[in-house]
């Protein structure tokens, strides 16, 4: 057997694990290459997910300047894109920094997302949720001036379009996530154009695209397939785990101080959660007023 079917093999296992269930309110793409509804509360995929949890809270932490290790449904790739990150941050260096300010590498940029230095913390969510975790999410953003960054799945987004235009309407920034949520290393160069040409309209400057699971977000390969579509690739530097039903104080917690799997926000950070989150909604406003507290700005409107 291959690495790479192994890979695949195991990828596929840990989205099952995962999950992706459409909330039976909201119309879940009928297509079958939607992302699967999930057995995500069955007690064998509960039992999947958190060995994965424990193989990723066993990994060591990693420096300050290190990059934050990934959520354990990116494991799968983590060992090809780490190195590749590595050699993108050694072959793309940095330039001379100019006025006192430390030029970033590639792999630092794809990590901030590309924002400018000083815009603040990014607080960015994936996939798809209920309307009334969408609306909950925007309401509390919109009431702290904090402009969000949505990455909804492409095919969730054509089924909600009203609240794909929501976010937009209140000021947010949409990003591609793909069509379906493929590990897009595993995919052919067509297949992976076809899947970013699938996801939702990327609004905002620069227009933006956040792999599936963040895998071959450092990579030339996947690099080159967003450049063809007018967009950069977006990778996080906070992983919350909030997918995997953290609750609030914990989201909170890995936030603001960090833990074994992720570093804490830092200036110019960015957050990475999900609108499906049973907790994502209710951890926002103290994650808001932490943050704040530690003097770190924000990115608003
Ligand atoms: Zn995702």
């Amino acid at each position: 057997m291959s690495l790479v079917v192994t890979l695949g093999a195991i990828a596929a296992g840990l989205t099952a694990a995962v999950g992706f269930s459409f909330p039976s309110a909201q119309a879940a793409p009928t297509t079958p290459r939607a992302p699967r509804p999930a057995a995500a509360r069955s007690s064998a995929a509960h039992v999947r997910s958190s060995a994965a949890h424990a193989r990723a809270s066993a990994a060591p932490v990693r420096s300050a300047a290190a990059a934050p290790t990934r959520s354990s449904t990116t494991r799968s790739s983590t060992a090809s894109s780490s190195t590749a990150r590595a050699s993108t941050a050694r072959s793309s260096g940095s330039t001379a920094p100019q006025g006192g300010a430390p030029a970033l590498t590639r792999a630092e940029q794809i990590e901030r997302c590309w924002q400018p230095p000083g815009r603040g913390v990014s607080l960015t969510f994936d996939d798809y949720g209920s309307t009334a975790q969408v609306k909950r999410i925007v309401a509390i953003l919109d009431r702290n001036h904090v402009r969000g960054r949505f990455f909804p799945i492409g095919a969730w987004a054509r089924a909600n379009p009203s609240l794909v235009r929501y976010m937009e309407a209140h000021g947010h920034a949409v990003g591609n996530h793909t069509y379906d949520h493929p590990d897009l290393t595993g995919l052919s160069n067509a297949a992976v154009a076809r899947e970013i040409a699938g996801g939702a309209q990327a609004y905002g400057s620069p227009a933006l695209l956040r792999p599936p699971y963040g895998a071959g977000a450092f990579t030339t390969r996947i690099r080159r397939a967003a450049a063809a579509q007018g967009l950069k690739v977006c990778f996080w530097t906070v992983d919350t785990r909030d997918w995997a039903g953290a609750s609030a104080a914990t989201i909170v917690r890995r936030v603001l101080h960090g833990d074994a799997t992720t570093p804490p926000a830092r200036a110019d950070g960015v957050v990475l959660m999900h609108m499906f989150g049973r907790h994502t909604a209710a951890a926002l406003q103290p994650m808001i007023d932490g943050l704040r507290a530690k003097h770190l700005k924000l990115e608003h409107a």
